[in-house]
């Protein structure tokens, strides 16, 4: 492990990971807090009683931990499928875990603005040595040479093993940014719209249990390359943002997500091709229906409408073979003129 700028909050981070590996716990802010409270005061007294109960090595059950003011024990979905509302932590739970990752999420951008820039110098540094050990070849061929550049060669090889060090320490440090955006919960949500990302739908539609009928819809804002061209990216930001909240406030039941750019999926689940063609249509005519207006100048952007291609098949079919099937019927339903929804043949 490699230091962070304070070393006791490292080593502090580090055993709160520890502690939560060695209780089966998973990594959500509430069982943070808890590891956080227990850890920061070894001899107060949750240390203790935790001491106690796990004398021997047991590992902390659920209900000890409820017990111990710690989050209450859940049958809740994997992290990032639903809200498990019944086992929100208290909101200063909340308070301290997120101080907790911010402080965490602060080191891991020092650390790794210290190891791009040590590894830049090392770079540097072994690409000169080795630059002069060639000029003094060329300069001096003769054999009392050889100690230097014996020399020159060892710190070459030193040089390069740093190098090695520096990019292991760069993943390291990427690991554990991947590791706090999923302590966040934002590892599966899309920052611009609030709505659940590629990766959260992609495992959503994995997790529908076999043998459910479902629908796959695509939808695409039509011409949008104009509303960022004319009225600008923030804009354009803007309207995608409230494109996606009015799609997803028509399609209450399923899962929306902004899985590209300027292109939403949603996953319908018990619905079949008609229905879920129909819900596609609502939520276009809807879309239709908003007229946007510059925040700043006021000037109206005018009508933004969406085009969509919905498939329908059993949950058991690759995501892939649905994707491409809604992807060729929004594909047609471009091709006809925008604004309309089509169904996959
Ligand atoms: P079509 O009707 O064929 O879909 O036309 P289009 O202009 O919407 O499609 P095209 O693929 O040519 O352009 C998509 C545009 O969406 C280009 C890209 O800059 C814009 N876009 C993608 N993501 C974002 C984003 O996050 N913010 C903004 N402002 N624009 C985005
Ligand atoms: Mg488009
Ligand atoms: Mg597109």
């Amino acid at each position: 492990m490699v230091e962070f700028p304070r070393q006791k909050d490292a080593e502090l981070y580090e055993a709160v990971g520890q502690f939560l590996a060695d209780h089966k716990l998973s990594i959500e802010p509430a069982n943070y807090a808890f590891a956080y409270r227990v850890l920061v005061d070894p001899a107060g007294p949750l240390a203790r009683s935790v001491a106690d109960l796990t004398d021997g090595g047991v590992r902390l059950t659920a209900q000890d931990i409820a017990q111990l003011g710690g989050p209450a024990p859940t049958n809740a979905a994997p992290a990032g499928n639903g809200d498990a509302a019944s086992s929100r932590p208290s909101s200063e739970l909340i308070v301290q875990a997120d101080a907790m990752i911010a402080r965490a999420e602060m080191q891991v951008a020092d650390f790794s603005q210290a190891v791009r820039s040590i590894h830049a110098e090392t770079s540097g540094f072994g690409r000169d040595l080795a630059a002069s050990a060639a000029a003094m070849r060329q300069a001096d061929p003769v054999t009392g040479t050889d100690e230097v550049f014996r020399l020159t060669a060892t710190m070459i090889d030193r040089a390069n093993v740093a190098e090695r060090r520096m990019a292991a320490a760069e993943q390291e440090a990427e690991a554990l940014r991947s590791a706090l955006d999923e302590a966040r919960g934002t590892a599966r949500l899309d920052p611009l719209t609030e709505l659940a990302n590629r990766r959260a739908f992609d495992e959503a539609y994995d997790a529908v249990p076999p043998g459910t009928p479902i629908a796959l819809a695509l939808c695409d804002i039509d011409h949008f390359k104009r509303v960022n061209d004319d009225f600008g990216h923030a804009v354009g930001d803007r309207v995608l943002r409230a494109v996606g909240l009015t799609i997803a406030s028509e399609s209450a039941g399923a899962v929306v997500a902004r899985y590209g750019g300027e292109e939403f999926a949603i996953l319908f689940t018990g619905v079949d091709l008609d229905a879920a063609v129909a819900l596609v249509d609502r939520a276009r005519s809807a879309v239709a229906a908003r007229r946007f207006r510059s925040r700043k100048t006021d000037a109206p952007i005018g009508v933004i409408t969406i085009s969509g291609g919905v498939a329908a098949g059993m949950s058991d079919e690759p995501r892939e073979v649905l994707y491409a099937r809604a992807d060729a019927a929004l594909y047609r339903a471009k091709a006809a003129g925008r604004n309309r929804a089509f169904s996959a043949a």
